[in-house]
């Protein structure tokens, strides 16, 4: 992968935390300063969008983003029926637990019901429960108390160092496997971090589990727009997101379908089927021309253009058509995935696609321009495959 995919993803990545950071750190405490005397109303509206958050998110089996907010709410919760003010006595160590334990839940994959990422959620939601409760261990680590830096100010204890390095382990996975869940619950992180900085008032409180909240049910969103619109075999954009672009206007539409792929999957089995579809989307994604490709469906695809010169829109097609001639698919090369057992290990196979390509006439519905692309597509197989075809 890719230097360009891991670069782009570090600059989205600042982009992304880059905003939660400058609310956290510069609005947040006027908001909270703002609050100050009337914040008891957000504390029970944060609360319930908190509680809102989880259920929905373990109705939709999102259990990332539910035990987040389960985690979440026992901490804000202990805070107040404590009457104990953030910072003070044991909540160094449940804030250290909920950031530690966020980290493991960000990392591991998404998972079901009843799962270790569950049950750790559940232990450390009893163990925060017990400290703040019962005052157990009975007397706070002085590990907990010493502040190793001071740094403008804000001293770095443990939790901080915690939650600092928390986030630089999520930040590196989420560079890696980017995941909307894993996402939210990173800047999430990013939302409470300054509450281990300095010993906040309440209303602070409120105001960063709020920011951490909205983060969250951000990531259950994202989420499910995805599940809409993103076809989960490629990554590519599926048919529902085609439909909506078509509203839009468009210059070009371009109907792609891979040559001779039932050859294929009853040659070399499904799976690796599979593969090469991810492979073919990987190529056709490739952006020039203000060309998007979008998954069809099964073994087609389309490509819609914003360029108006057909000559263009046919040479990007015809790079696209050659990328996927010459550069052989490899099945289970030593990138392919391991899963994979199939037949005939690191063999190059050809796989090749035909292209139709439709210019869209004024005043022409994308339905009528789509279905010039698929004639030409058509013509493009009978008269060999391999090859682009341009509507007249
Ligand atoms: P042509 O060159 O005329 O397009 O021939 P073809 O074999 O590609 O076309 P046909 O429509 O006969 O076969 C398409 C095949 O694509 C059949 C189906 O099993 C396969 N297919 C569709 N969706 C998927 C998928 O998601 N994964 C895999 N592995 N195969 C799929
Ligand atoms: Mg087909
Ligand atoms: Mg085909």
């Amino acid at each position: 992968m890719m230097l360009t995919a891991i670069i782009r993803r570090t600059i989205m990545a600042l982009l992304l935390l880059g905003a939660p950071a400058l609310v956290v750190f510069w609005v947040t405490p006027q908001l909270s300063n703002y609050l100050q005397e009337d914040y008891r109303l957000w504390q029970s509206l944060a609360g319930l969008l908190a509680v809102l958050g989880m259920v929905l998110a373990a109705l939709f089996s999102q259990w990332r983003i539910s035990s987040a907010l389960a985690l979440m709410i026992t901490l804000y919760l202990l805070v107040f029926t404590n009457g104990s003010l953030p910072g003070a006595g044991w909540f160094p160590l449940q804030l250290l637990l909920l950031t530690a334990v966020l980290t493991v839940i960000a990392v591991l994959p998404e998972w079901g019901p009843v799962s270790p990422a569950t049950i750790l959620t559940g232990l450390c939601v009893l163990l925060a429960v017990l400290i703040g409760f019962y005052e157990l261990p009975p007397v706070v680590p002085s590990v907990l108390e010493a502040h190793f830096h001071t740094l403008y100010g804000l001293d770095l204890g443990l939790p901080a160092i915690v939650a600092g390095l928390g986030m630089a382990i999520v930040l590196a996975v989420q560079l890696w496997r980017p995941e909307p869940t894993r996402g939210a619950v990173l800047i999430g992180l990013v939302c409470i971090f300054p509450v281990t900085l300095t010993t906040p008032s309440l209303a602070n409180w409120v105001v960063h589990f709020a920011t951490a909240v909205l983060a969250l049910w951000g990531g259950l969103l994202a989420h499910a727009w995805a599940l809409a619109f993103i076809d989960e075999l490629t990554g590519l954009p599926n048919r529902r997101a085609l439909d909506y672009r078509l509203r839009r206007r468009q210059l070009a539409i371009a109907m792609v379908d891979v040559d001779h792929f039932k050859k294929f999957n009853d040659t070399w089995g499904h799976d690796a089927g599979d593969e090469v579809l991810r492979w073919v989307a990987h190529t056709l994604s490739r952006r020039s021309q203000g060309a998007k490709a979008y998954r069809y469906g099964g073994e087609e695809f389309a490509i819609v253009f914003r360029t108006a010169h057909p000559a263009k829109a046919g040479k990007h097609l015809e790079a696209l058509r050659r990328n996927l001639y010459e550069n052989h698919f490899k099945l289970r090369g030593p990138r392919r995935n391991r899963k994979y057992r199939g037949k005939g290990g690191g063999k190059p196979v050809r796989i090749t696609a035909s292209f139709g390509l439709a210019m869209a006439r004024s005043g022409e519905a994308p339905a009528e321009t789509m279905r010039r692309a698929d004639a030409a597509l058509y013509r493009a197989k009978r008269n060999g495959r391999n090859r682009v075809v341009v509507s007249e």
